[in-house]
């Protein structure tokens, strides 16, 4: 156990039951938009320094207001209920605190002016607006379609989860900028060729559909390397240290696992000259797949699978058992693992378990950032 996760539970452990309508998943749900308030009201505050010149061209600010009004409503209501339903209250009562400070501070009122600096940012913007979508999508699917009932929204290791998911979105420019300068600067000599044109004068779909094809061959070649070559595989290996499946578990990536494989995932899309409508549109729906093929979740996808890369198809690619190990390199297109025959797709089962034999990553964020070039040899 990672020693937030210690924290954490000494902090909101009570032996009441945790079942709905015990009060406990409004407090929760209450403490969560509590914090997103108070991070939204952040933004609002010191726009130049935490928000994202790409989230504030797609996001009107009216929306934004919005959506930070009714979160902050949503941390009152929940902390409410939560307050009514349990004998603790440290959760609702926290939770109302934390919109009460939001709300005091200026809420959704607060005057937006940006100073024409133009200096790097934090991505707050973009983490608070991404986990709230995906929290409000995943959690409830996961509790309504388990894969493993028993496994708790908190199990081991989700503070280290969370803080990965923080700092990929809070560093997002630096990182973006790393992942797109190679290709970048390899390819704008390249701009205005007659094939490049007529790759993106083709229609959207089919752009869409060989962008997919290009970026998981790629992912597919980069990820074997990360599984092959030793050095690669320290680093690779922070991602396959989780001992359970969720939503979150994707996001536990090593930043050298991240720059390095998008940027050569990124590199024949670069190459080839896309429309950048349909990149986006890939990226979207890479935001939302990776996402997924780690939920925890059990849907029959029996007929998708042949096409498509499923949770138990990627949840075999993080299993401990040995014949799976390996194996389910591709993110999006199974069938690329069939053509190079690595595919492990046994008919109907799931892994017993995830992880890496002898367990030898550590479990917090730091140590793990620092450990792929420790002494600790292990594999
Ligand atoms: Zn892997
Ligand atoms: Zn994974």
């Amino acid at each position: 156990m990672s020693d937030l996760d210690r924290a954490f539970k000494q902090a909101f452990d009570d032996t009441e039951p945790t079942g709905f309508g015990s009060g406990w998943w409004s407090g929760t749900a209450s403490v969560f938009c509590g914090t997103l308030a108070l991070a939204g009201v952040a933004c609002f505050l010191f726009p130049d320094y935490l928000t994202t010149p790409e989230v504030r061209a797609r996001l009107p600010l009216e929306w934004a207001r919005g959506i930070l009004q009714a979160v902050i409503l949503l941390a009152f209501v929940l902390g409410m209920i939560s307050t009514a339903l349990r004998r603790r209250k440290v959760m609702g009562l926290l939770g109302m605190t934390l919109a009460s400070i939001a709300s005091i501070l200026g809420g959704s009122g607060i005057d937006f002016t940006l100073s024409s600096s133009g200096a790097p940012s934090l991505g707050l913007d973009w983490f608070a607006l991404n986990v709230l979508l995906l929290a409000v999508l995943f959690v409830p699917m996961e509790r309504l379609w388990p894969l493993r009932p028993e496994q708790s929204t908190f199990r081991r290791g989700w503070t280290t989860d969370t803080l990965y998911f923080l700092v990929s979105h809070l560093f997002v420019q630096i990182t973006t900028f790393l992942i797109l300068a190679p290709a970048q600067a390899a390819f704008t000599a390249l701009d205005g060729q007659p094939w490049r044109d007529a790759i993106a004068a083709l229609p959207l779909v089919v752009q869409f559909v060989a962008v997919l094809l290009c970026a998981d061959l790629a992912e597919y070649g980069v990820h074997r390397a990360f599984h092959a070559v030793p050095i690669l595989w320290r680093f690779h290996a922070i991602h396959h240290s989780s001992l359970d499946m969720d939503w979150l578990a994707g996001s536990r990536l090593h930043i050298v696992d991240v720059v390095a494989t998008r940027a050569v995932v990124v590199f024949p899309l670069f190459a080839l000259g896309f429309d950048q409508r349909a990149v986006a549109a890939y990226l979207v729906f890479v935001s939302f797949h990776a996402v997924f093929i780690h939920a925890n979740v059990r849907f029959d996808l029996r007929r998708a699978e042949r096409w498509i890369v499923t949770p138990r198809f990627h949840h075999w690619h993080h299993a401990k058992e040995r014949a799976a190990i390996d194996k389910n390199f591709a993110v999006h297109l199974p069938w690329i693992d069939r053509l190079f025959g690595t595919a492990y797709e046994p008919e109907g089962r799931w892994p017993e378990g995830y992880g890496i034999e002898g367990d030898p990553v550590p479990a917090d964020l730091l140590p793990q950032t620092v450990w792929p070039l420790s002494r600790d040899r292990r594999r």
